[in-house]
C-alpha cells in the first residue's frame, strides 16, 4: 500500500511486504526509543489523539512516538469534554479538527466510527481501536513482538502456534490479531473461550481460508499444551449488559507459574494486549508470572512504541528523514528495551 497521506483503519490493508517495510522501519526506530538519540524530524507537526474510551497505553504511547519524532501532541479525552457530548457529528468534528492536527488517532466505542470520522477528515487518520471491531496498532505491535520471540527461539511464522484464549467475540486486538495471521503459512490457532464468547465465524473464516489449522474449545489445559503463544485477553467488561454478566466468565481461563508449569512446555511465550485485569477475582494472567522470562508483555509495551513511531514515520513520508534530523542525547539516560526471555 502507499503509506504517505494514508489512513490507517483496518490491518486488511497491509499485505505481507507492507508488514516487512513497517517492522523494518520499527527496528531503525530503536537508538530514538531508547533515547540514545534524538530526532526533531516532526517539528512543528502536532498529533490531534482524541480518545473517546478508557485508554492508558494506546494513547500515551502514541503520544510518546509523536513526541520521540519531534512532534507536539494535543489530547481529547472522553465525550464530556468534547463537542460530541453537545450533539456535534462526527463529520463536523472531524472537518474541524482535520484543521488542527497534522494527524489524529482516534477511539471510539462503536464499530466503524473511526472510519466514518476518517472519511470527513482531511488528515491521515490512524484507528486506536473501534468498539469491539479492530485495534490495528495493537495488531501489528502484537505480530512484531510474536516475530522477534519466536525468532529468539529459533522458530519462524509460518508454522506458528497460538492459543487465543478469553474473550474473543469482543476482544477487538484478536480481531485485529486473526486477520494479520492469515497473511502466514501453516499456522496452528486455537480460540479457547466460553461458547458465549466465541471468535466471531468471520475471524474463524479467514483463519481457514489461510489454510490454517483452527481448533475451537472451551478447554483451557490441552489447548496451551503444545503452543509457542499463549495470548491471554482479558473479559471486555464495558461490552457487557451488565458487570454481573461480565462477572460469569471471569476466571475460566487463568493462568498462573504454577498452570504455566503443568500444562506449558518450558518455551512457551505469554502475551497479552493489556490491561490485565489484575483485581482479586479476575484470575487473568497472575502477578507470579513477573518473574517467568517468557512473559512477554513489557515487551510488548515497548515494541508498541517503536510500531507506532514507525506508522507516523510512514504516513507523513519522512522515513528517509529522520537521521538527518538527530544527534545524541544530552541528559542522563540509561535505558534497555525490556529484554527478550
Ligand atoms: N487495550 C486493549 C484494547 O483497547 C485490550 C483491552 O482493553 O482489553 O482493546
Amino acid at each position: 500500500m502507499q503509506f504517505p497521506g494514508a489512513h490507517i483503519l483496518s490491518v486488511e490493508q497491509f499485505d505481507r511486504a507492507d508488514i516487512e517495510r513497517i517492522f523494518a522501519v520499527a527496528d531503525s526506530m530503536e537508538p530514538y526509543a531508547l533515547r540514545k538519540r534524538v530526532t526533531r524530524v516532526l517539528e512543528g507537526a502536532i498529533l490531534g489523539n482524541m480518545f473517546f474510551e478508557p485508554s492508558t497505553r494506546t494513547r500515551v504511547s502514541f503520544g510518546c512516538a509523536f513526541n520521540l519524532l519531534g512532534g507536539e501532541v494535543r489530547e481529547t479525552t472522553g465525550f464530556k469534554s468534547s463537542a460530541i457530548a453537545k450533539g456535534e457529528s462526527l463529520y463536523d468534528t472531524a472537518r474541524v479538527l482535520s484543521g488542527y492536527s497534522d494527524v489524529i488517532c482516534m477511539r471510539h466505542p462503536e464499530e466503524g466510527s473511526v472510519a466514518e470520522f476518517a472519511s470527513a477528515s482531511r488528515v491521515p487518520v490512524v484507528n486506536g481501536g473501534d468498539g469491539a471491531n479492530e485495534h490495528p496498532s495493537q495488531a501489528l505491535l502484537d505480530l512484531y513482538t510474536i516475530q522477534k520471540e519466536v525468532r529468539a527461539k529459533g522458530g519462524s511464522m509460518d508454522s506458528l502456534r497460538i492459543a487465543m484464549i478469553g474473550d474473543l467475540k469482543y476482544g477487538r486486538t484478536v480481531h485485529s490479531l486473526s486477520k494479520l495471521l492469515a497473511l502466514y503459512d501453516r499456522v496452528e490457532v486455537a480460540l479457547v473461550s466460553p461458547q458465549e464468547l466465541a471468535m466471531p465465524e468471520k475471524y474463524v473464516e479467514t483463519l481457514r481460508a489461510a489454510g490454517h489449522k483452527v481448533t475451537v474449545s472451551s478447554e483451557l489445559s490441552q489447548s496451551i499444551s503444545s503452543v509457542d503463544i499463549v495470548y491471554s485477553t482479558r473479559i471486555q467488561e464495558e461490552r457487557f449488559a451488565s458487570k454481573a454478566e461480565a462477572d460469569l466468565y471471569r476466571g475460566r481461563f487463568r493462568l498462573n507459574q504454577a498452570i504455566y508449569t503443568q500444562f506449558c512446555q518450558p518455551n512457551t511465550v505469554i502475551m497479552h494486549p493489556l490491561p490485565r485485569d489484575s483485581r482479586a477475582d479476575a484470575n487473568e494472567l497472575d502477578t507470579d508470572l513477573n518473574q517467568n522470562p517468557n512473559l512477554a508483555i513489557f515487551r510488548q509495551t515497548d515494541n508498541g512504541i517503536l510500531v507506532r513511531m514507525a506508522l507516523f514515520a510512514m504516513i507523513l513520508d519522512v522515513v528517509d528523514q529522520v537521521d538527518k534530523h538527530a544527534r545524541d542525547v544530552n541528559w542522563y539516560h540509561n535505558r534497555d528495551l525490556n529484554e527478550l526471555g
